[in-house]
């Protein structure tokens, strides 16, 4: 049986929602029925979902996105922080420091800068639910991944953080640890490379982008009102903490 969830008349920004992961979020909240405005760098034309381009590391690009935003709208209820990157693999050695810098920018620092211009429009509605996508990488430590380990790792933390910090509100904070999710990105993997990743996981596949969304509609969901402030695996048995 398929768990249903209703979000009529509910208003919801996915970053990074022209492709991947953030695609089937918004597929599937739209599918629900909420009105999905997605914010990504890249424009894609997409039947009943808005699309604002918006750079989530330019702050001025989000204040545009958020504007337009909420003269369609008028509110945004959910605000899932999916955007994000892993391209490069390289040593901490063998890292450049601007490449470096840039990773911290689009996986942490564009999730602060985005929720604190929203969070206002939450807090005077008294309402929000906010979803973060970090990565198993943040909870591990990837050798070669260091800057977005490092990031998704701040994700995890600011998600505890200003989880707690609402608490007392009806606006809701929390994060999802995926490890590997069937996505371009895995395509593009060698044969051997994608072998490798596969073993560490006990149902020895992949997450599907379908079974992720479903657990960003719970989490974004009105009937989810005593969770906040957490870090939700999404690894298939692989995380062991
Ligand atoms: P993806 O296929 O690369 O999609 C990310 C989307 O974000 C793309 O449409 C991308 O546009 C957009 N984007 C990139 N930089 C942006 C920016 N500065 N402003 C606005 N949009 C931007 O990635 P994905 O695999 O779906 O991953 C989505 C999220 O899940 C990421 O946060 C990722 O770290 C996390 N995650 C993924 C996996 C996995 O196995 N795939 C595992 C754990 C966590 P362009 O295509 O133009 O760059």
């Amino acid at each position: 049986m398929t768990t249903r969830f209703d979000f009529s008349g509910r208003t919801a920004v996915v970053t990074g929602g022209a492709r991947g992961i953030g695609r089937a979020i918004a597929d599937h909240l739209n599918a629900a029925g909420a009105e999905v405005h997605v914010w990504d760098i890249e424009d894609a034309d997409r039947r009943d979902i808005r699309m604002h381009q918006c750079d989530v590391t330019s702050p001025a690009s989000v204040a545009a996105a958020l504007g337009d935003t909420l003269s369609e709208a008028g509110k945004i209820d959910i605000l899932i922080n999916n955007a994000g990157s892993g391209r490069g693999s390289r040593s901490v050695l063998d890292s450049d420091p601007g490449d470096w810098r840039n990773l911290i920018e689009i996986n942490l620092l564009s999730v602060f800068d985005v929720t604190r211009q929203v969070l206002p429009y939450m807090m005077a509605a008294s309402y929000g639910r906010v979803v973060n996508m970090a990565s198993l990488a943040g909870m591990e430590g990837t050798p070669n991944l260091s800057a977005y380990s490092a990031a998704k790792a701040g994700v995890i933390a600011l998600t505890k953080s200003l989880g707690k910090e609402l608490a007392l509100t009806d606006i809701r904070v929390n994060c999802i640890a995926p490890g590997p999710i069937d996505t371009e990105l895995l395509q593009q993997l060698s044969p051997e490379d994608l072998e490798r990743m596969l073993a560490k996981s006990p149902m020895k596949r992949p997450g599907s982008v379908d079974e992720l969304a479903r657990i960003v509609l719970f989490l974004a969901a009105e009937d989810n009102t005593l969770n906040t402030g957490a870090v939700f695996d999404a690894s298939g048995g692989r995380a062991v903490y």
